[in-house]
């Protein structure tokens, strides 16, 4: 086994040198080759690494590895949230790395907002005569972060229900929205008349689409409760052409009357209620809207390994971490109000991915591969794989001399006591996902069930461009997207394992005659069983490893149902509500048929022995 202990540990003089290769900007602002100094860290560094739950550090390989997590995982890098300092920081440290090997390394950026805020936001209802006071903004009325500007005197308002059209219901019959302000519910209903309507139809995203070609003056999603919804940034949705506003139903009653009552009644006949009220002088609105975004340039780093094949070289084989996480834990975090603010320290997401990467950079350098590697690390993944799709459409080579994706996302939690790896295989025939996990080595178990993991990450980017993908991950646990998944807790003997695997995986592919084919099947994500049709959260950390005879989880989610139900870690969920449960598509499609509010009954089995309790769900 190559773990290229070689490399400048030693200094030439024969005498190691601990920490050798820790780059500036040094964290904690200390120098490497001043021993004083980083002997002055050691203890620091040694407690992290020596966290009690951790296994014994076997190698040299997990040391490293372990040694970088704690960098990339260090308050000092603010929780590397997208577009932020800490996230270029990172950046620099991991490229400075690259080339403290001699590895060439380059950058792509592309514009991320990262934040946006209202510069002037004025309203009123009513014109002329009736014109009415200002309207209170950020109380009676907000903007939405992917808001177009807006200045208008007086534009007339319709109620456009819940602005769906599915089958024999229709919102829009006999409106003409041109030129209005449309206001429609902003939760859809989960009600038989909508039971047609795709995943995709029924998601926020979906529904506005439909208004960008219809012209309109401006869109409100009506708010029921007493405020409008804050101004929060929103990266998944890019702007529209038109004012997009949050607005309480108290506000627009003057000039609408009762529209939570006509959404009502939308709920309980299943026909619309819409109405313009063109014909009112006073349903008018005027309104002056300047939104300020603010952009920076995110990074891509690509680190290249060439090919030594005179044919091969000019193919390519990309491998690749996300390098971002959540910072501050403003979006995405699974901490909840405990932890807001807090840095998201991204030990295991994904500070271990990058470590690894950085090894295999090491031991790949000296491999002389026959096609060329590329090592990206990506930003952007936790804000929907932006830098992994910008590179895709803005590859740094021929986007059809790449011939496979490998992705490692989350690889240092796996589990001291019963080590296993999952492998996804998304576009990848099924022969070569079971060719390379022939390559695992002993005492390494490759399970390879993800469920709705299966497309989760960058490697999804790949594989919606038809290159075949392989995904490395050793599970969830209860840490996830928590400032709790902390560098102490990471397994430097199971990465050393992964990393010694995924060489391996790499260099077959690198050197393979034949490339493996795209498969379109393998490249399905679960439909209807994945996140897609799931309206509700229960709470429970799946256990990912195959199992036939039930769900399997690694923990429950504190506050969730299934905390609630009393399910907890190691249990077995063979019954949920009505359907008997098998497996996680089991479990993921009883999920997929149940509603917000619904109580379930839930059966499992602790230790053999059969247990149950109830919950309520909760809208995801
Ligand atoms: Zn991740």
């Amino acid at each position: 086994m190559d773990d290229g202990e070689t490399g400048p540990l030693h200094d030439g003089h024969g005498e190691m040198v601990p920490f050798a290769f820790l780059g500036p900007p040094y964290p904690f602002g200390v120098s490497p080759m001043k021993p004083a100094a980083t002997m002055a860290l050691a203890p620091f560094l040694s407690s992290l690494m020596l966290g009690a739950q951790t296994p014994a550090i076997h190698s040299p390989a997990a040391a490293r590895m372990k040694r970088e997590v704690a960098i990339l995982a260090a308050p000092s890098m603010e929780g590397r949230g997208n577009g932020s300092k800490g996230l270029a920081q990172a950046a620099d440290y991991v490229e400075r790395y690259y080339r403290s090997m001699g590895i060439r390394t380059e950058r792509q950026t592309y514009p991320y907002l990262k934040g946006v805020e209202v510069k002037e936001g004025k309203a009123y209802l009513g014109k002329g005569d009736s014109q009415q006071p200002l309207l209170q903004w950020g109380k009676d009325i907000e903007a939405y972060s992917f808001s177009g500007n807006g200045a208008f005197i007086s534009k007339a308002l319709v109620f456009a229900g819940y602005g769906v059209q599915t089958g024999a219901y229709n919102d829009f019959n006999g409106l003409d929205l041109t030129g209005k302000v449309v206001i429609i519910g902003r939760e859809l209903p989960d009600i038989p008349a909508f039971a047609h309507l795709s995943a995709q139809d029924k998601s926020l995203r979906g529904r506005l689409r439909r208004f960008e070609t219809a012209r309109i003056g401006g869109l409100v999603l009506l708010e029921e409760g007493d405020a409008a919804r804050s101004l929060k940034l929103n990266s998944e949705l890019s702007t529209f052409r038109f004012p997009v506003l949050s607005m309480t139903a108290k506000a627009l009653n003057s000039v609408c009357g009762d529209l939570p009552d006509r959404l009502k009644k939308i709920r309980e006949t299943g026909t619309p209620q819409s109405q313009d009220f063109v014909w009112a002088p006073w349903s008018f609105m005027g309104l002056t809207l300047e939104m300020e975004r603010k952009y920076a340039d995110v990074p891509n780093l690509i680190a290249t390994i060439p090919g030594h094949d005179p044919k091969l070289k000019a193919e390519v084989i990309v491998l690749g971490a996300h390098l971002d996480h959540l910072g501050r834990g403003e979006r995405h975090s699974l901490g909840g109000a405990a932890t807001s603010g807090q840095f998201h320290a991204g030990a295991d997401d994904n500070a271990s991915g990058t470590a690894l990467l950085m090894e295999l950079g090491r031991r790949l350098k000296s491999a002389r591969p026959k096609r060329t590697i590329l090592l990206v690390h990506f930003s952007g993944e936790e804000e929907g794989m932006l830098g992994s799709a910008h590179w895709v459409k803005h590859p740094t080579v021929p986007i059809e001399s790449v011939k496979a994706m490998l992705n490692f996302d989350m690889v240092g939690r796996m589990d001291p006591k019963k080590p296993m790896l999952l492998l996804g295989g998304l576009g990848a025939p099924k022969a070569a996902l079971e060719h390379a996990k022939s390559l695992a080595p002993a005492g390494l178990a490759i399970g390879g069930d993800l469920g709705a993991a299966a497309g989760s990450s960058d490697h999804l980017s790949f594989a919606l461009a038809k290159i075949p993908t392989f995904f490395f991950f050793t599970g969830l646990h209860a840490d996830y997207h928590k400032p709790s998944d902390t560098a102490e807790k990471i397994n430097g003997a199971g990465m050393a394992m992964v990393a010694s695997y995924a060489r391996s995986v790499a260099l077959d592919l690198a050197n393979a005659a034949q490339e493996p084919a795209f498969d379109p099947e393998t490249a399905k994500l679960p439909s209807g069983k994945g996140m897609g049709g799931v309206k509700v959260s229960f709470g429970v950390i799946p256990d990912y490893a195959e199992h036939s005879d039930g769900f399997h989880i690694n923990g429950v989610m504190p506050g969730s149902p299934a905390e609630a139900a009393g399910l907890k870690a190691g249990d077995i969920i063979v019954m949920f509500g009505p359907r008997s449960v098998k497996t996680i598509y089991d479990y993921m499609d009883a999920l997929a048929a149940a509603s917000a509010g619904m109580s379930v009954t839930v059966k499992w089995l602790r230790d053999g022995r059969p247990m149950e309790g109830h919950a309520a769900l909760k809208a995801r």
